[in-house]
């Protein structure tokens, strides 16, 4: 992708410098493919996302530095993880921008989400969130949440490189939020309580609504250009997409893990689905197009 660092991060809040919490309970949303991550963490008593914040410069002592905005700048932080800050907050603003002008397009008032940068654990309205789930969306707080740590995961283990996969990422966890704003997440979790053995198929279409919504997102980005004039998007970016989505399909985390294929336990959809609505969303840039509860 083509972007340019530097716009508002108003919407972004950075909890990298402090410690966790605990909160209440309620539905977290994720990409799909976390859970494994926290198994593998336990089994072999690494912590997979800490790459990233591993590398420090920061001469001890050195006090708390601020960034443009004047907030505060964690002292473990790398310049590669603050270009990825920088990106993630140029992805969730241009992507907000899409989902509020379709709104418009339909009389609807878009309400903006927040995304939460955390590092291990951190309290929200959904409870306490942990690094090893991967990314989640709270509906109880309209926050997306991310330990940036997980696009090292997402390329190495998930074998999904490329800024376009980590722009998927926070567009699906974003997908999340419109499905509240739109009430898809109120009835759908009203429906996993009258029908609890339906409660896996719900959350499938659920998620492929979402990536569904993510390439609807994407869309979008294909029609911007930056300030002088070049496509956002570059060849090789909608690729990374669908290899993304599909790298978190539950038939894949399956295989990887040893745990076999079971399409009665899916909660995410298999990698084929999950690339295809994808594809559905980026062809037609229309979110009626992403009804995957009629398919
Ligand atoms: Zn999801």
């Amino acid at each position: 992708m083509r972007w340019t660092p530097g716009g508002s991060s108003g919407d972004v809040e950075d909890r990298r410098g402090q410690g966790g919490g605990f909160g209440g309970g309620g539905m977290k949303m994720g990409l799909g493919g976390a859970a494994i991550l926290l198994v593998l963490s336990l089994l072999t008593g690494k912590n997979f996302f800490s790459v990233v914040g591993a590398g420090t410069d920061a001469a001890p002592g050195s006090g708390p530095t601020t960034d443009a905005d004047g907030n505060l700048v964690p002292a473990a932080t790398t310049p590669e993880e603050e270009k990825l800050k920088d990106f993630v907050t140029f992805v969730l603003n241009d992507a907000q921008g899409a989902w509020s002008t379709i709104f418009q397009q339909e009389g609807r008032t878009y309400e903006r989400a927040r995304l939460v940068l955390f590092r291990d654990a951190t309290q929200t309205a959904c409870g306490t969130g942990q690094t090893g789930m991967g990314p989640f969306y709270c509906p109880g707080d309209n926050r997306i949440y991310i330990d940036l740590g997980f696009y090292d995961e997402l390329r190495r283990r998930f074998g999904a490189p490329g800024d376009f996969a980590q722009a998927y990422v926070i567009t699906h966890e974003l997908g999340h939020h419109v499905q509240r704003l739109l009430g898809t997440e109120a009835r759908v979790r009203q429906a996993m309580e009258r029908n609890p053995d339906q409660a896996n198929a719900l959350s499938v279409r659920l998620e492929l609504q979402a990536d569904c919504y993510s390439g609807v997102w994407g869309h979008a980005a294909a029609q911007e250009k930056t300030t002088d004039g070049q496509p956002v998007l570059e060849q090789g970016d909608v690729e990374e997409g669908l290899t993304a989505a599909a790298a978190v399909g539950d038939d894949r985390i399956g295989q990887m893990t040893g745990q076999g294929v079971h399409p009665e336990a899916f909660t995410h959809g298999s990698s084929e689905q999950r690339a295809s609505w994808f594809k559905r969303g980026f062809q037609s840039g229309n979110p009626k197009d992403c009804d995957t509860f009629q398919q």
